[in-house]
C-alpha cells in the first residue's frame, strides 16, 4: 500500500511501526458552531482510510480531538451570555450527530483539549528545561530557531519566513525573541476560562494540544498524522517542532493532507475554499435537509482526497444517481435471494431465461469478465457452495478482477475515485450475472462481494427510507401545535410515526430533541 507523505513529497510504501497495527491522529474541529461540509471532507476521507486499513487486516487506533477551548468558542459564549463549556458541549453533540449521518465511525478516542491540560503543562515544562521554550510575563513561547528541522514539513525556509514577518509587524510581538516564535501558553484575560500553571493562570495555545493528545493516546512516534492541507503550516509544522524537541524521537512517519472543498464564487466565477470566514459555506445540517448524508459522503469520495473538489448541486445530483444504481443492485439481489428458496429456484430460472432474451450485449459483457477470473471468491469450506451450478461458481469467481481493481486503486494512495469506478464495474457485472443464477447462496455470494467494497467506502447498502431533517422538523412542529391544542392523540401519533421511521424524540426543557436510532 502506498501513501503520499507530505513530509517527503513522495508516495511511499506503508510500513507500520507495529505489525498489523496503525496509529493515526486526525486533527478535529474547533467546536463553536455546526460543522460545514469543508470540515466534513477530512472526516469522510480519513474515516475511509481507516476502513481500508481495517479491510486489509490492520487494527487501527484512531484518535481525533475536539478543540474545546479557543478564542472563537469564548466569543460565542460571550455573545450567548453563557460559558465556553456550554458552547463546546453543545457543538460536540451536534458534530457527532453529523458524523453518524455521514457514517463516519466514532474514533477509538475523541479527546477534549480541556481534559488534557496537565499533559500540556508537562510538555511545556520539558520544552523550557531543554531550552526550546521561554516564559515572558505569563506567556510561554516556543524558541523556533533552536529547532533545526523547523520548516521540514511545509518546505519553508526559516530566513524567508523571518523576512516575511519583519514586514508585517504584529502588535504585542515585542516580547518574542524572534518573530517566528509561537505561543505555547497564554495568560488569562478577564472572563475567560483558565487553568493554574507554573507561569500563572492561563490557557494553552492551539498547537500544543495536538502534540499532547497524540502522545497521550498513541505514544511518542505514530504512524500517520492527518488533517486538511491548511494545517500543514503553521499547525503541523509547530506540532513537529514541539513533539520532536520534547520527546527526542520522530513524531509521525506519514503526514497526510486532504485538499480543499471549494465552491465557485457566483460573481467572480473563481473557485474558493469553503470556509466560515468567507461565509461561502453549507453546513452538513443544511445538506441533510435535502439529501441523505450518505450522498454527501459518496460525493466526497468521488474525487481523490488530494485533488481540490468543487461543490455543486449538479455533482450532488450525480452522486445521488450513482449511489442509487448501487443500492438498486443490492435490492434486486436481495429480492432474488429471498425468492430463491428451494421451491422458487425453478421460478427464478424461468424468470432469468426470459430476462436473458432482453440483451445479448449484456451477456457478452459477462463472458468477457468470466474470462479473466482469478482469485476465487468462494471457498471450499463454504458448504453451500456445493449446491451451486458450475456456471454460478464461475460467475462468482468472475468478480475477482473488479475486487482486485478496487484494491489496486485503494493501495495507490487511497484513490477512491478509481475505486468507485471499479465498484460501478462490479455492479454492472453483477446486474448481468444475477440473471443467470438460481440459488440463494449464489445471490448472497454476489451481494457479499459488493458489500465488502461498500463497507470500505462507508456506504450503507440498505436503502434508508428517506426521512430528511426538514420533514422531521415539520412533524415536530406539528406535534408541538397539537399538544398546545390539547390534541394529545395526534401528538402521540406523530411520536409513534417518527419512532417507526427510526427517529426518537425527547422532550427537554430547551425543547424537543431528536435522534436517529
Ligand atoms: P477547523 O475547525 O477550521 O480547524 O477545521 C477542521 C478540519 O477541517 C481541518 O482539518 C481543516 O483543514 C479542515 N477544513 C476546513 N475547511 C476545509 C475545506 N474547505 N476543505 C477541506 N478541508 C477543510
Ligand atoms: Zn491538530
Amino acid at each position: 500500500m502506498k501513501i503520499y507523505n507530505t513530509l517527503t513529497g513522495r508516495k511511499e510504501e506503508f510500513v507500520p511501526i507495529q505489525d498489523h497495527k496503525v496509529s493515526m491522529y486526525v486533527c478535529g474541529p474547533t467546536v463553536y458552531n455546526l460543522i460545514h461540509i469543508g470540515n466534513a471532507r477530512p472526516m469522510i476521507v480519513f474515516d475511509t482510510v481507516r476502513r481500508y486499513f481495517e479491510y486489509c487486516g490492520y487494527e487501527v487506533n484512531y484518535v481525533s480531538n475536539f478543540t474545546d477551548v479557543d478564542d472563537k468558542i469564548i466569543k460565542k459564549a460571550q455573545e450567548e451570555h453563557t460559558t465556553a463549556d456550554v458552547i463546546s458541549t453543545r457543538y460536540i453533540a451536534e458534530c457527532k450527530r453529523d458524523m453518524a449521518g455521514m457514517n463516519v465511525c466514532p474514533a477509538t478516542t475523541h479527546p477534549l483539549a480541556t481534559q488534557e491540560i496537565g499533559g500540556m503543562i508537562d510538555m511545556i515544562s520539558t520544552l523550557i528545561e531543554k531550552g526550546y521554550a521561554y516564559a515572558k510575563n505569563g506567556t510561554v513561547y516556543y524558541r523556533t530557531a533552536k529547532f533545526k528541522d523547523y520548516g521540514k514539513l511545509s518546505k519553508k525556509n526559516l530566513e524567508d519566513l523571518e523576512a516575511g514577518h519583519r514586514s508585517i509587524k504584529v502588535a504585542g510581538e515585542d516580547e518574542k525573541e524572534d518573530p517566528l516564535d509561537f505561543v505555547l501558553w497564554k495568560p488569562m484575560k478577564e472572563g475567560e476560562p483558565f487553568w493554574d500553571s507554573p507561569w500563572g493562570r492561563g490557557r494553552p495555545g492551539w498547537h500544543i494540544e495536538c502534540s499532547v493528545m497524540s502522545k497521550h493516546y498513541l505514544g511518542d512516534t505514530i504512524d500517520i498524522h492527518a488533517g486538511g492541507e491548511d494545517l500543514v503550516f503553521p499547525h503541523h509544522e509547530n506540532e513537529i517542532a514541539q513533539s520532536e524537541a520534547a520527546n527526542g524521537v520522530p513524531f509521525a512517519h506519514y503526514w497526510m493532507h486532504n485538499a480543499f472543498l471549494n465552491i465557485v464564487n457566483e460573481e467572480t466565477h473563481v473557485a474558493e475554499k469553503m470556509s466560515k470566514s468567507l461565509g461561502n459555506f453549507f453546513t452538513v445540517r443544511d445538506i441533510s435537509e435535502k439529501y441523505d448524508l450518505q450522498v454527501l459522503r459518496f460525493f466526497m469520495l468521488s474525487a481523490h482526497y488530494r485533488s481540490p473538489l468543487n461543490f455543486s448541486a449538479e455533482l450532488m445530483e450525480a452522486a445521488k444517481n450513482g449511489l442509487d444504481r448501487i443500492l438498486t443492485a443490492f435490492e434486486t439481489l436481495r429480492r432474488k435471494a429471498e425468492a430463491a428458496s428451494e421451491g422458487d429456484s425453478a421460478k427464478n430460472a424461468a424468470e432469468n431465461a426470459k430476462a436473458s432474451g432482453r440483451g445479448a450485449g449484456r451477456e457478452a459483457e459477462a463472458k468477457d469478465a468470466k474470462g479473466v477470473s482469478e482469485k476465487p471468491v468462494l471457498t471450499e469450506t463454504d458448504s453451500r457452495t456445493e449446491e451451486l451450478t458450475a456456471e454460478e461458481k464461475k460467475l462468482i469467481e468472475g468478480t475477482a478482477p473488479f475486487v482486485r481493481k478496487f484494491e489496486e486503486a485503494m493501495d495507490d494512495d487511497f484513490n477512491t475515485a478509481d475505486a468507485i469506478a471499479a465498484l460501478f464495474e462490479l455492479v454492472k457485472y453483477g446486474n448481468v450475472a444475477m440473471e443467470s443464477g438460481t440459488h440463494r447462496a449464489f445471490y448472497e455470494a454476489l451481494e457479499g462481494c459488493m458489500q465488502k467494497l461498500c463497507d470500505v467506502l462507508g456506504i450503507v447498502t440498505e436503502r434508508r427510507e428517506e426521512i430528511l431533517d426538514s420533514e422531521i422538523e415539520e412533524l415536530i412542529a406539528e406535534r408541538t401545535q397539537a399538544r398546545k391544542a390539547k390534541n394529545f392523540a395526534r401528538a402521540d401519533e406523530i411520536r409513534k410515526e417518527l419512532l417507526d421511521r427510526g427517529i426518537e424524540l425527547k422532550d427537554t426543557r430547551e425543547g424537543v430533541v431528536w435522534k436517529r436510532i
